[in-house]
């Protein structure tokens, strides 16, 4: 067991923002027979921390009780029809490694979630999205393992209460469950989803069944790579606030008072782009202390060196409060506070 166990471990490299924080114990489990002894011997009382590759999390101070980082790989094809074939991933696989593969296969679904940070594990936690598409119109099923018990389960898709950027994962059973591996269903026939703008015009011309996920996933690398910061050059977390989802008469009002606002009609309302408020309340490259939102992307909060947890809180609390003084609109932070 001790094996398993690193004691006040750095989390450093564990959360993309480049927060310092310390694990009082953290363990790597690489086999689900590790996980179970790790959750067998641990200290019932203790709180317990899930963490993939901390992408999405802003670690507030140092996490008592038990991590685990999970450091179970492997990707396989599970079986296949003529049309689709069903793959399966280990928690810890790196995400885009997994899309890679996928794509190199000639298999379709995932192009779309090309270069997106973080492990497959914790792709369904908060159904991971871009460019039109969201984990959960590909997932099969999620295989669990339940913290109390050790018990494994599968969730099929429809049982996961996928919404956007949302699960049963990150609602409802919050905390209860350590997701071990994933199952998704691609399709052999390219139908790819280039309905996103700039994917749009880059294959204009062309029906999306001439279009391969190969040529898909290399356009979504640049649009991103265009777009967006790498963590590994400047400390980011991605996009810092979802976007709000707004009732179409206050969208109307605001379009009215500003119409240049973003705006998507959607089922149950209009969504906004939170970065157009962020920038429109003047915090495009904005810093406070260590950290800003970033220059071309302002829905970024990026750390440009030694910041702490607080300056993180500060700035999205001031960003937070201008956009709602300025449109009445309230932004919901996307990352994980821990613990
Ligand atoms: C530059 C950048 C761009 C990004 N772009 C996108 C994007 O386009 N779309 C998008 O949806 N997200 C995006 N993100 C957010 C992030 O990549 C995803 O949320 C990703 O799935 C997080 O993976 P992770 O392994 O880093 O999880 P972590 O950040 O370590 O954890 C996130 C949450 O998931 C939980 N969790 C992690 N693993 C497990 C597990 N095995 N079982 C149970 N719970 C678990 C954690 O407890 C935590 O609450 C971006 C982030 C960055 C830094």
């Amino acid at each position: 067991m001790s094996l398993l166990l690193q004691y006040n471990a750095d989390l450093s490299g564990f959360n993309t923002l480049a927060l310092p924080a310390r694990a009082a114990c953290l363990a790597r489990p690489k086999t689900l027979d590790e996980l179970e002894q790790v959750l067998a011997e641990r200290d019932p009382q203790s709180p317990v921390y899930v963490i993939g590759e901390g992408s999405n999390l802003v670690i507030q101070e140092d996490l008592p009780g038990l991590t685990i980082a999970l450091a179970l790989d492997g990707m396989i094809k599970v079986r296949e029809t003529d049309q689709h074939v069903w793959v399966a991933a280990g928690a810890g696989v790196h995400w885009d490694d997994l899309v890679a593969w996928t794509v190199e296969q000639g298999w379709q679904g995932l192009e779309n979630l090309s270069l997106i940070p973080g492990t497959a594990g914790a792709a369904p936690f908060q159904n991971i999205g871009a460019y039109g598409v969201e984990l959960a119109q590909v997932l099969e099923q999620v295989t669990v393992m339940e913290i109390a018990t050790g018990e494994l389960t599968h969730f099929p898709a429809g049982e996961c209460d996928f919404a956007y950027r949302d699960s049963r994962f990150k609602s409802r059973d919050k905390g209860r469950f350590i997701i071990t591996g994933i199952e998704l269903k691609l399709n052999r026939q390219a139908q790819c989803n280039i309905s996103y703008g700039p994917l749009q015009q880059h294959f204009a011309g062309l029906a999306s069944g001439e279009v391969t996920a190969a040529a898909v996933r290399e356009q979504v690398i640049a649009v991103r790579q265009s777009k967006l910061p790498d963590p590994a050059v400047l400390a980011n977390a991605g996009s810092f606030f979802k976007n709000p989802v707004v009732s179409t008469e206050k969208a109307e009002a605001l379009k009215e008072a500003f119409p240049q606002l973003v705006a998507y009609p959607q089922q149950d309302g209009v969504k906004l782009a939170a970065g157009w408020l962020i920038e429109a309340a003047g915090w495009k490259g904005k810093q406070l202390g260590p950290v800003g939102m970033h220059r071309d992307q302002a829905l970024v909060l990026v750390n440009h060196g030694g910041a702490t947890p607080s300056d993180v809180m500060a700035l999205a609390a001031a960003v937070r409060t201008d956009v709602w003084q300025r449109f009445g609109v309230q932004l919901e932070q996307e990352p994980i506070v821990l613990p």
